[in-house]
């Protein structure tokens, strides 16, 4: 029997990284061992990652050394940041770049960064069309990621660089699920127009990875994960029909989502408008039969409506 090579996830207890690492411990021939990195191994869900096979290590993000001792020896790592624990692109970079030295260091063969566009790449500065936030960026969670794919270029770090998809999850846990209007109809509510918005199962995203480690010549590549892009009027269409009820799309302006007050909504009124007005290019990097490809799993809008139906329902 050959030795398992070992993949080291970070946020393992996690949407992106929790996929990924029972998408590997599901897998008794995957050839891989799966070492879960948690600041917190007393945690429910660090336990349960135990339980299942994993290895449980503590590091913190913050912490390069902490970052190394829990590389050391191992084949692959699956990089994942979490701008919502704290809202700052500079505190994000500045971890991208804890992960990539420590990847050098300890000699990662082949690392996937959970990363996101550079949308400053697209709307510079100096364009009014949306404000410019936290002094210099567009939209932060994505901007912070994206600039510091080059810490993994300057570390000589394999790096297969995975841009993830809006999650369906969001509709349960972020907000954003079908809310009754005062009149009494369901309503999902988004600056989307009528561009088609690139989504996916957030359990999905660690499937794709997973089929990533098996692709070594993926190494160097961006990948874009997505189950499916629905446009906003077509999800109403998909959630009336499991609900049982019309649900319809309600349009507002980027300026009115950002404008709603909840932290963050100003990032996440950036966020939409980019991908609406990006559209093109926001679907075409995030290509659902590759990605298919990568997790032969893989859920479109409504077979993934269909599974989550009831978590959906509004009183
Ligand atoms: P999540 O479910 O919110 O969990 C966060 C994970 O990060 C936990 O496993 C946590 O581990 C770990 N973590 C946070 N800070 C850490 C630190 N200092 N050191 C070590 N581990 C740390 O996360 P997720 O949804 O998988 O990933 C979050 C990222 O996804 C965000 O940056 C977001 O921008 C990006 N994203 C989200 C969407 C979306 O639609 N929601 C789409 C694309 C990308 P412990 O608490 O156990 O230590």
């Amino acid at each position: 029997m050959t030795a398992q090579k070992t993949i080291v996830v970070f946020g393992a207890t996690g949407a992106q990284g929790g996929g990924l690492a029972r998408a590997i411990l599901n897998d008794r021939d995957s050839g891989f061992s799966v070492r879960a990195v948690t600041r917190n191994p007393d945690s429910d869900k660090a336990r349960a990652l135990s339980a299942r096979g994993a290895e449980v290590v503590q590091a913190d993000l913050d912490d390069k050394q902490s970052l190394i001792n829990a590389l050391n020896g191992a084949y692959g790592a699956f990089f994942v940041t979490n701008f919502w624990e704290h809202y700052s692109a500079e505190k994000e970079m500045q971890q991208a770049q804890n992960l990539a030295e420590a990847a050098r260091e300890a000699g990662v063969q082949h690392a996937v960064w959970s990363t996101l566009e550079d949308t400053r790449n697209w709307v510079p500065l100096d364009d009014d069309r949306m404000p410019t936030l936290q002094g210099k960026y567009k939209v932060p969670h994505f901007d912070g990621k994206g600039a510091s794919d080059k810490f993994f270029q300057q570390n000589g770090v394999p790096t297969t660089y995975l841009l993830a998809s809006f999650y369906w999850d969001n509709l349960i846990h972020f907000g954003m699920g079908p809310k009754r209007n005062e009149d009494g109809t369901l309503a999902i509510t988004f600056p989307m127009g009528d561009g088609r918005l690139s989504g996916i199962a957030a359990e999905d995203i660690g499937k794709c990875v997973y089929g990533i480690y098996n692709r070594p010549d993926l190494v160097g590549k961006r990948i874009g994960v997505a189950g499916d892009e629905p446009t906003c009027g077509q999800m109403a269409d998909i959630l009336s029909e499991a609900l049982g009820e019309q649900v319809i799309y309600q349009e507002v302006t980027p300026a009115q989502y950002r404008s709603f007050g909840f932290p963050g909504a100003d990032d996440l009124g950036n966020m939409f408008q980019f991908y609406r007005d990006f559209e093109e290019d926001c679907c075409e990097i995030r290509n659902v039969e590759f990605a298919g490809k990568l997790n032969p799993e893989l859920q479109d809008f409504r077979t993934w409506v269909a599974a989550n139906k009831d978590k959906l329902a509004s009183e």
